[in-house]
């Protein structure tokens, strides 16, 4: 089951629009759209999140209370974890580590650390990359009585991971949770905080015009 409410754009005179779905006239000069030919066709607005499960191999965050499309908030505390090669979240937090195929991580961001200019992560780095997330995910450290939620919690553990990991193109020696926030995280919250404003507007109103004068 795939969670993407599905938003539209399309653009018929002044500007683009979305919606839900294409409604029977142009919201801005009131043209009848079944007859009349769009400037650009309907296409969907892609979904920025995705099931922890389909992204193998990455960094997984959502919010640590609620969703990304309901909850967030741009000063949200992220929840943050590493999926494997089947796609499993080991996530620390104060149950300790613990690896979850399913449930919470419907709605996830997913930061590829290590791809190729497909797209793919090479079969050597993805086999290393299980190795070093499942030997330090049997490390005893990660119990829930040492877990503090400032200093040492779900960030602890990714950090702790990358700087075992040393992936190419990231200096892990000086890597810390802030600096991981602005070169890793933020980018792609900040995409997701376009699609979620778009889709609360559309919440309340059908449509929503973005005008060459707006
Ligand atoms: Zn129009």
């Amino acid at each position: 089951m795939n969670l993407d409410p599905g938003i539209i754009c399309y653009q018929h005179c002044e500007g683009r629009l979305f919606g839900f779905s294409l409604p029977p006239t142009c919201y801005l000069c009131g043209a009848d759209l079944t007859t009349e030919p769009l400037t650009t066709p309907p296409f969907r607005v892609p979904y920025p999140f995705v099931r922890a499960s389909q992204a193998p191999c990455t960094i997984v965050i959502k919010p640590s209370r609620g969703d990304f499309l309901h909850d967030y908030r741009s000063s949200s505390d992220l929840h943050i974890g590493v999926t494997d090669s089947e796609g499993c979240v080991f996530e620390y937090d104060s149950e300790g580590l613990h690896s979850d195929y399913t449930s919470s991580w419907t709605q996830s961001l997913s930061v590829p650390i290590i791809t190729d200019s497909s797209n793919q992560l090479d079969p050597v780095w993805q086999e290393y990359w299980d190795f070093t997330l499942h030997t330090l995910a049997h490390d005893p450290c990660w119990s829930m009585e040492r877990y503090t939620e400032t200093s040492f919690n779900c960030y602890s553990f990714v950090l702790e991971f990358l700087q075992m990991l040393g992936p190419p193109g990231l200096n892990v020696k000086t890597l810390t949770k802030t600096s991981l926030c602005a070169q890793l995280l933020i980018p792609h919250t900040a995409t997701a905080a376009k699609y979620i404003s778009l889709y609360r507007r559309l919440l309340t109103q059908k449509v929503v015009a973005v005008t060459n004068s707006s």
